[in-house]
C-alpha cells in the first residue's frame, strides 16, 4: 500500500483523486490518498501529486499554509509529479511572472515560461504518445489550458538524467503558436519546447492536464512506475532510523 498527497491548496484537486481512486481499482497497490492543506498531512504520503490550477496562487497559499519549505524538503526526497501549474512550481525557473514574483519548489532541472502557449482562448487539445504508457501506440489526449512552455532543459552535473516522455507535434497545434524560442541564443530552442512530460529522477513533470480525461493511463503510470522507487525508500528510511 502507497500513500500519494495531493496539494489541495487551489486548482484541479477532485480531479486527480477521481483517477487515482480509478487507478486504485484495478491495479494490486491500494491507494491512500491524502489532500495536503498542512504540514502534518505531509509526512504520511510516499508521493504527491501538484494539480493544475494558477501557479502564483497556489504558491502564495502554500506560503500561508508553512508548506513552502516542507515541500521543498518533500521534492528532495521524494516523487513528485507536477501537472501544469505544478509543472511550473516543480522548475528550476519560470518566465512570464508578473510583478510580485512566483516561488518555486525546484526540484527539475527545467526553466518554464508561464502561459507559453497563450491565454485561455488559445487553449488546446492534441493527441500525444507517451512513452512508458499501457498501450503506448493508443494516443494520450494533452489538454493544454494556459500551460506553460518548457524553455530550457539543463539537468546539472549532479541532477539524474531527464529522460523525455512526450513531445507536442508543431503541425497540431491550433492557433498558430509557433515553436520557434524569440530566445536567439538558445542554440536549439525547439528541441526543448516540443517536450510535454518528461521524467527527472523521482519526479515526473506533464505540461498538460492527464487528470481532466477519463484515460487514466498517466495516473497509472506514476503509481506502477514508482512502486519500486516507494518501496525502495521506504525500506532506505527505516533502516537508517
Ligand atoms: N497558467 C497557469 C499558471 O501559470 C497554469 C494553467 C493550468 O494549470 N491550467 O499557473
Amino acid at each position: 500500500a502507497i500513500t500519494i498527497g495531493i496539494l489541495a491548496m487551489q486548482g484541479a484537486v477532485a480531479e486527480h483523486q477521481v483517477m487515482l481512486k480509478k487507478v486504485s481499482s484495478h491495479t494490486p497497490t491500494t491507494i491512500t490518498i491524502v489532500l495536503i492543506r498542512e504540514v502534518v498531512d505531509l509526512s504520511r504520503c510516499d508521493g504527491l501529486i501538484i494539480p493544475g490550477g494558477e501557479s502564483t496562487t497556489m504558491a502564495l497559499l502554500a506560503r500561508l499554509a508553512g508548506l513552502t519549505e516542507p515541500l521543498r524538503e518533500f521534492v528532495q526526497k521524494k516523487p513528485v509529479w507536477g501537472t501544469c501549474a505544478g509543472a511550473i512550481l516543480l522548475s528550476q525557473a519560470v518566465e512570464g511572472v508578473k510583478k510580485g514574483g512566483q516561488e518555486l519548489l525546484g526540484g527539475v532541472d527545467v526553466k518554464t515560461e508561464r502561459n507559453g502557449w497563450g491565454s485561455q482562448i488559445e487553449s488546446f487539445e492534441v493527441p500525444l504518445f507517451v512513452e512508458g504508457l499501457r498501450e503506448p501506440d493508443r494516443p494520450f489526449t494533452g489538454v493544454f489550458i494556459r500551460a506553460p512552455v518548457i524553455l530550457d532543459i539543463t539537468p546539472s552535473t549532479f541532477s539524474p538524467p531527464v529522460q523525455i516522455l512526450a513531445r507536442l507535434s508543431a503541425a497540431l497545434l491550433p492557433h498558430g503558436q509557433t515553436l520557434v524560442a524569440a530566445d536567439e541564443d538558445d542554440t536549439d530552442p525547439r528541441d526543448a519546447r516540443t517536450v510535454v512530460a518528461l521524467r527527472q529522477g523521482r519526479h515526473l513533470l506533464t505540461t498538460f492536464h492527464p487528470e481532466l480525461t477519463t484515460d487514466d493511463r498517466f495516473h497509472e503510470f506514476f503509481i506502477t512506475e514508482y512502486i519500486a522507487l516507494f518501496a525502495f525508500i521506504k525500506i532506505t528510511l527505516a533502516s537508517s532510523v
